[in-house]
């Protein structure tokens, strides 16, 4: 069977200057739509101030992310980037987390571990955020 491509922009909105979002349910449904059965979902956000990553969606933990990331990229510090926009903590933040993660896809569903979860991590919020995902297989 030939390889197909399925690829969709989806968005959140983030409410806040950091926040954890669980993204899941955007990358099933794309993957649902796409009816490819066996395959690879990416899940990428071009953005240079949130990050993307696979992580537990236990409230507690996701609170945790966020102080772990401002511990981690100090906002406020001295960082050079803040003397022309007061987000180098998000950048560096970003850096850390990357901005793309990929997921097999089997008999047509994301195939993730049971607490793993698409967590979409903002640090310099609130915006709109764009999600491409994009699914390849058969
Ligand atoms: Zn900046």
């Amino acid at each position: 069977m030939a390889c197909r491509v399925y690829q969709e922009d989806s968005s959140v909105r983030t409410t806040s200057r950091f926040q954890v979002l669980d993204v899941t349910s955007i990358v099933e449904e794309a993957v649902s739509k796409s009816g490819i059965e066996k395959g690879l979902a990416t899940v990428y956000v071009p953005h240079t101030t949130c990050g993307i990553t696979i992580n537990e969606a236990e409230p507690g933990l996701m609170e945790d992310i966020v102080e772990f990331l401002k511990e981690y990229t100090k906002p406020g510090a001295p960082w050079r980037h803040n003397r022309i926009d007061d987000n180098a903590h998000a950048h560096l933040g970003q850096s850390v987390l990357g901005h793309h993660v990929s997921i097999p896809v089997t008999a047509g569903r994301l195939n993730m571990g049971t607490w793993q979860r698409v967590l979409l991590v903002e640090m310099d919020g609130p915006r709109r955020r764009r999600i491409i995902i994009t699914v390849m297989g058969e």
